[in-house]
């Protein structure tokens, strides 16, 4: 995976590498499924949501250029899995889920490979941020938005970054949103595919 996936597709953060070399999938994947865990593509994680493919979180996480000691916030926990890469590559996770049962097992994945060392699973509408953590030197959305959410944009620290797949729920791009020095910029990176971001910031039925 890492060698073919990633490597040979342009990732080149040495420590987003070994850390998805180290972290261990599988565990995060449902049983049925463990033996597609490193193939190239998203899978299902059950109540209607899916873990994105290995390049794609890999390249999410690049994009935060991580040195370690950040304050990181991550919506959309799913299985927990880019939470616990995110763990190894920044100080401290703040990571939040709306379905309270995805929640629950992304604790229990996190738990179970002593990963939740430095990691916070809250329940609730991650497209507000969770102000009472803020501010955060870098955001992970994943989960595709409408538009860049004010809230997660307020939280966000200066200097920080936001990456973040946004456009209609049938194909957005990852945009990544740089704070610095009072000002913000937004760039497009590549097309992507996600579920959608649901809530108060996300889609409305009509979207
Ligand atoms: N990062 C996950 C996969 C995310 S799938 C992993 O590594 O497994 C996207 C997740 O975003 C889903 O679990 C979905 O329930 C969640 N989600 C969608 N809208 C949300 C919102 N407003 N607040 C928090 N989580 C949300």
């Amino acid at each position: 995976m890492v060698d073919e996936q990633l490597r040979g597709r342009g990732i080149r953060d040495v420590r987003v590498l070994r850390a998805m070399l180290e972290i261990p999938r599988e565990e995060f994947v449902l049983q049925e499924l463990r033996h597609q865990t490193y193939g190239d593509e998203p899978l299902r994680i059950g109540y209607g949501q899916t873990i994105s493919q290995p390049y794609i979180t890999a390249r999410m996480v690049e994009l935060l250029e991580l040195g370690g000691d950040e304050r990181l916030l991550d919506v959309g926990t799913g299985s927990g899995y880019h939470a616990a890469l995110l763990g190894a590559l920044a100080g401290e996770v703040i990571s939040i889920e709306r379905i309270p049962e995805l929640a629950a097992i992304a604790m229990d994945n996190l738990r179970r490979t002593g990963l939740d060392r430095n990691i916070t699973v809250v329940c609730g509408d991650g497209s507000l941020g969770v102000p009472d953590h803020a501010p955060f030197d870098a955001i992970s959305v994943a989960a595709a938005a409408p538009r860049i959410p004010h809230a997660l944009l307020a939280q966000l620290a200066d200097p920080g970054i936001l990456v973040i797949p946004a456009g209609t729920r049938m194909d957005q791009e990852l945009r990544v949103v740089r704070k610095r020095e009072g000002r913000v910029e937004e760039r497009g990176v590549s097309p992507c595919r996600f579920v959608p971001l649901v809530g108060s910031e996300g889609f409305k039925d009509n979207e």
